[in-house]
C-alpha cells in the first residue's frame, strides 16, 4: 500500500528504500528492448543497456547487474575466492541489518575469512604479512551503519589495490552505497562510485536503491576479466536482475548521464535545501490551521538512511502538531491508519511531519491526511470524554 514518508529518513528500508521515478516504472510496462538490438533488428544481450551506461558513468571496463547488493557480494566472493582465503580488517566484520553479516556471507560464498589488524587500527602492512599461498583476495567492506572514531587507521584503498596487484591477488570492495551524481553538502566523501573504481578495485559493488535512488539491484563494476568471471559463474543466473529492475535502472542511469538529477526523487530529496523545506513547512502549516490543534513549524534533523552515513545530519524542517484530544502517539497512529497513510515521527509530545521525504507535489495530500487524523482523534477524544 502506498504511504507518505514524513519521517525525514530518505532511504527508509521499511518503506521500500529509494522512491522510484514514476517514469522509471512506466518504462518497464510494455515490451522493451530488454534482449533486442534495435539497430540490427536482432536478438541482443540483456546485459547490454544498463551496463553500457554503467561503464560510461564509472569509467570501469565492465559491469554486471544482479538482484541486490548482497547477491553481488556473494557472487563476487564465490567467483574469486571459493575455497580460498580472503583478508579483511577486523573493524569491517560488520552486520548491516536484515541478516547481512559479513562473516556469514563469506561462509555462504565458500570463502575462508582471515581477519587482519585490530578493531580500530589496521595498516597495509597487516594485510601484507597475512598474504600467503592460500590468499585469493583482500576484501574491503564499507562499515555503513556504524562509525569507528577516535584512535583509528585504515589504509587508503589505493594502497590495498597496489598491494593486491603486486602480490597477484584480487582487491574486492563492498561499497554498500554509492551514486554517480553530486553528494549532498555535508556528507562525507564516500559514496562517489567513480572514485572507488578509479582507486583500483578489481570489483566494486553497491546497492541500486540507496544513494543512487534507483530500483533494488546489486551493481558490480570493475576489470573485464574479474566481472566476466562473475557473469559466467552458475550463481549469476540465479541472481539475475528482472525486466522491471533493468528498465528502471536504465531510466535512472540515463538521468545521471544527462545530469538531469531532478528526475530521481531520492536525489532531489537528499539535495533539497533547508530554506526550500522551511517554505513548504510554513505553507503546509498555514493550510492545516484547524481549531483546537496546536500547529507549528520547526527545524529538524533528517538522515540519509538505508544504513549509510550514520553520522550525517541533513538540516530539515517539519510541521509539528499537538492536540488536547489525544497524545502524540495516538495522533501518529491515526495518521498511519488514514485514507492516505502517513508515517511520521513523535518527539517532545508532538507529531513531526518532515517535509524532506514527502514529494513536493504531495504536500496537499499531507495536509489533507493530517486534517483527517486530527478529526479522527478529535471525535474519539470527545466521545471518550462524553
Ligand atoms: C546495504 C548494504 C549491503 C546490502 O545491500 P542490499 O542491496 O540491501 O542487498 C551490503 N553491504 C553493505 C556494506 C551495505 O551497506
Amino acid at each position: 500500500m502506498p504511504v507518505l514518508n514524513a519521517t525525514g529518513v530518505v532511504v527508509h528500508t521499511n518503506l521500500g528504500r529509494a522512491p522510484l521515478p514514476a517514469e522509471a516504472v512506466a518504462a518497464a510496462l510494455g515490451p522493451c528492448n530488454l534482449e533486442y538490438d534495435l539497430e540490427a533488428g536482432t536478438r541482443g544481450s540483456r546485459r547490454e543497456h544498463a551496463e553500457t551506461l554503467l561503464r560510461a558513468l564509472s569509467g570501469a571496463e565492465a559491469a554486471l547487474v544482479v538482484n541486490n547488493n548482497a547477491a553481488a557480494v556473494v557472487l563476487m566472493l564465490a567467483a574469486h575466492a571459493k575455497g580460498r582465503e580472503v583478508l579483511i580488517a577486523r573493524g569491517e566484520l560488520v552486520e548491516i541489518g536484515g541478516s547481512f553479516r559479513v562473516p556469514e556471507i563469506m561462509e555462504a560464498a565458500g570463502a575462508r575469512l582471515r581477519e587482519v589488524g585490530t578493531t580500530n587500527r589496521t595498516y597495509a602492512r597487516d594485510y601484507e604479512r597475512a598474504i600467503g599461498p592460500e590468499t585469493a583476495a583482500i576484501l574491503r567492506v564499507h562499515p555503513s551503519n556504524y562509525a569507528i572514531t577516535g584512535f583509528t587507521h585504515r589504509p587508503e584503498p589505493r594502497e590495498l589495490a597496489s598491494l593486491a596487484a603486486a602480490r597477484g591477488i584480487r582487491f574486492l570492495r563492498d561499497l554498500g552505497t554509492g551514486t554517480f551524481g553530486p553528494l549532498p553538502a555535508g556528507l562525507p566523501g564516500d559514496g562517489a562510485v567513480a572514485d572507488a573504481v578509479a582507486g583500483g578495485a578489481d570489483v566494486a559493488c553497491f546497492s541500486g536503491d540507496k544513494l543512487l535512488g534507483g530500483p533494488q539491484a546489486g551493481i558490480a563494476l570493475g576489470r573485464a576479466d574479474a566481472i566476466d568471471a562473475m557473469a559466467r559463474h552458475p550463481l549469476a543466473r540465479a541472481m539475475r536482475a528482472d525486466k522491471l529492475t533493468l528498465c528502471a535502472l536504465q531510466y535512472c542511469l540515463t538521468a545521471y548521464m544527462e545530469e538531469r538529477y531532478e528526475r530521481i526523487p531520492g536525489h532531489a530529496m537528499l539535495h533539497c535545501t533547508a530554506a526550500a523545506l522551511e517554505a513548504r513547512a510554513r505553507r503546509a502549516a498555514a493550510a492545516l490551521a484547524i481549531g483546537g490543534a496546536e500547529i507549528a513549524v520547526a527545524p529538524c534533523e533528517d538522515v540519509v538512511g538505508g544504513g549509510s552515513h550514520p553520522d550525517a545530519r541533513l538540516p530539515g524542517w517539519a510541521v509539528t502538531i499537538a492536540t488536547p484530544a489525544a497524545d502524540a502517539s495516538a495522533l501518529s497512529r491515526a495518521l498511519r491508519l488514514g485514507a492516505t497513510a502517513v508515517v511520521a515521527t513523535v518527539a517532545a509530545d508532538r507529531v513531526w511531519l518532515h517535509l524532506r521525504t514527502v514529494p513536493p507535489e504531495r504536500d496537499g495530500d499531507l495536509v489533507e491526511a493530517a486534517r483527517e487524523a486530527l478529526r479522527a482523534v478529535g471525535t474519539r477524544g470527545a466521545a471518550n470524554a462524553g
